[in-house]
Order: C-alpha cells, then structure tokens, then sequence
C-alpha cells in the first residue's frame, strides 16, 4: 500500500509488567458521571441518560509528563477520571457480557477549557475545541484486568501542588462501567483499542502554567503532569 501522506503513528499506552504497548483508536467520554459533580456543574444528579463526547487518539497522552498548556483559555480545569481501556468490541452489548470487553484501567485526566465550554454551552454549540484540543487526554499507563481486576470500588484523586484538589471512590459512578459500555454500544459499534473516560467526581477547578499535578486510583499506576 502506497500513501500520498505519512499515516499517522498509532497513538500507544504503555501497560504495567509488559513491554506491549495499548494502541488507541477513540476515546468516548461521559458527562457528569458523579452526583457531586452534576450538582457542582449546575446539572440533575438524578440518573439522566449518559451523554457522551469524544477526544481524538491524537489528543491522548501516554504517561503524562510535560504538557503544553493550551492556547485559546483562561480557565484550564482539571478532570481526574477512570479510564477503561478496550480490548474486545461490538455493538449492542449487554450490559451482562460488558465487561469482558475491557483490557485494562488507567487513571487519566480529561483537561477542559472550562470558559469555552461554558461558551458552547449557552450557545448550544457543540463542546470538541473545549474537550478534543491537543494534549487534552493525558493517561496513566495500563494496569491489565488479570492484574488488577475490574475497578469498581477505589479511591480517585488528583492534587495540585501537593493539595488535594478531587477526592471519591469510583463506586460513586451513577452509570457503572458495564452499563456505559453497553449504552455507548446501542450508540456505535466498539472497536478494540477505543477507551472511555468514565467521569470526574467533584472539585474541578483551574491548574495554573507550570503547577505540578498528580492523580492517583487505588490499585492503578500513579500519573503526574505539568501544564507548561
Ligand atoms: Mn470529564
């Protein structure tokens, strides 16, 4: 096969005790997945439909580390989340058989530019530029399921600077990881390598140039980043 371009390089996790690597093809996110956070985002806490957005592969960032902290927003806020990594697709998935699909958990941060998306919001525009931009999907390498079981039961937070900033377990989801995977399925067909991150608990807020944050899910690797 010949292209007229270079094809994009995949975009790859690094997986906890294997030197593979978890190549990534979407990442699907939920809204408002946590009753504090609706409340705290000025939504219904009550058990709405779950609303998906999208990042592209290319917004993803294996491992954290230095990120660019991104053009166009005053207001760069912070959202700690479990990410569940799939290995095995298809569309219309039960919610019973759900789980079998997933390879892995890592912890990830969904970065928002909080001032457009409040923009997009009042104009019912749609939200890609205040969640899809570049580098706007830093993710922790993946702990595999044979290692770490299925994670629905552990603590997730994220500190700025050595302050907690987020706090919760992820029990504290209102739609469960079998159940997300099952909805988005009656919506697109899954496909190996896509991800979901699975929603942010309360206390997001805005990370300054250079500050320093860590985020952590019990039993998962830690990620650290620093928007430069
Ligand atoms: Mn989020």
């Amino acid at each position: 096969m010949r292209f007229v371009i270079s094809p994009a390089e995949p975009v790859c996790l690094k997986i906890a005790g294997s030197e593979d690597l978890f190549p990534v093809n979407r990442a699907f996110c939920i809204g408002r997945n946590y009753a504090d956070h609706a409340i705290e985002m000025g939504g219904n806490p009550d058990r709405e439909e779950p609303f998906f957005f999208m990042k592209p592969a290319s917004a993803i960032i294996p491992s954290g580390g230095r990120l660019p902290y991104p053009s166009a927003t005053e207001n760069l806020h912070h959202e700690v989340e479990l990410v569940v990594a799939i290995a095995r697709g298809g569309g219309d998935i039960p919610v019973e058989g759900a789980l079998d699909c997933v390879f892995g958990y890592a912890v990830g941060i969904d970065l928002t530019r909080r001032d457009l998306q409040e923009v997009a919001k009042k104009a019912g525009r749609p939200w890609d530029m205040a969640k899809g931009f570049d580098a706007s999907g830093p993710i922790g390498t993946l702990t595999p399921v044979a290692t770490c079981g299925h994670v629905a039961d552990a603590a997730i937070s994220l500190s700025v600077g050595g302050a907690v900033r987020q706090s919760g377990n992820v029990n504290q989801m209102i739609w469960k990881t079998a159940e997300a995977i099952a909805y988005l399925s009656r919506l697109v067909e899954i496909r190996p390598g896509d991800l979901m991150f699975t929603g942010t608990p309360a206390g997001v807020g805005p990370i300054a140039r250079g500050e320093r944050v860590h985020c952590e899910i019990a039993g998962l690797v830690p990620m650290d980043c620093q928007l430069v």
